[in-house]
């Protein structure tokens, strides 16, 4: 555990596939950044995620789709670190990277949702993720925090309040934030696209416009249709 560091900037950080990224998403950050007092937030596209398939869509398609989603808010920002790496995109080595970048006055906090948590123990180091950052873990519209086993136990051990940590400790904490439940996956959004149906207005239309124009996920469609 991290020693009591008075005054530290908070900072969130995102990560995903974001195939694509969409309002889900980017609301869940932008409430994050205010209801936590974030100095901002990174979404951090995975270049190759070593927890599933690989996503269909290359990497450099997925950054630039987040890129035109958080345009025009600056405190949402594009992280291509995972990019620029060769192998897996494991986590922990990004959190190490940007603790270091950063430097001793910024604490992080990794953004998951329930889904992502549920399946922790399959992260690479998934442990050591404390040694770099709080966890802050995103009730899901549908899905329910482990109940028992070792995540569970270990999620229960480190809890504590984001009031009393973020501007203390650098890492070591997790955080539960109840946010607006948006029930919007990319799963459902890439299959009405491959239907030839619309997924207007569950994600930025900047965002389905590039997917139009770049033919991603299916047949082109006419503009935002
Ligand atoms: P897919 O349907 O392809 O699995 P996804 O919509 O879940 O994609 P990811 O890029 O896999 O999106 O998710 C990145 C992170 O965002 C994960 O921690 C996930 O739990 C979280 N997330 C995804 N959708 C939402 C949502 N609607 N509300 C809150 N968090 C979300």
């Amino acid at each position: 555990m991290t020693a009591a560091t008075p005054g530290l900037t908070p900072v969130g950080i995102f990560g995903g596939t974001f195939n694509p990224v969409h309002f889900g998403h980017l609301r869940s950050a932008l409430e994050l950044v205010e209801t936590l007092d974030l100095a901002g937030m990174r979404l951090m596209p995975s270049a190759v995620p070593p927890h599933r398939e690989p996503p269909g869509c290359s990497a450099e398609h997925r950054a630039a789709m987040v890129e035109l989603a958080v345009a025009g808010e600056s405190r949402l920002v594009c992280d291509r670190r995972e990019l620029g790496r060769p192998g897996p995109s494991y986590t922990i080595d990004s959190l190490a990277e940007i603790s270091r970048d950063l430097g001793p006055a910024h604490s992080l906090c990794l953004v998951m949702g329930g889904d992502a948590v549920a399946s922790l123990d399959t992260w690479y180091r998934w442990r050591e993720l404390l040694d770099w950052a709080h966890i802050v873990v995103i009730a899901r519209p549908g899905w329910h925090l482990p109940a028992d086993g070792e995540v569970a136990d270990w999620l229960q051990r480190h809890r504590a309040d984001a009031a009393e940590v973020l501007r203390r400790r650098r890492s070591g904490a997790v955080i539960i934030e109840q946010l607006r439940p948006l029930a919007i996956s990319a799963t459902e959004i890439r299959d009405l696209l491959r239907q030839g149906r619309s997924a207007r207005y569950l994600l930025p239309a900047a965002v389905l416009d590039y997917i139009d124009e770049h033919g991603l996920y299916g047949e082109r469609r006419g503009k935002n249709g």
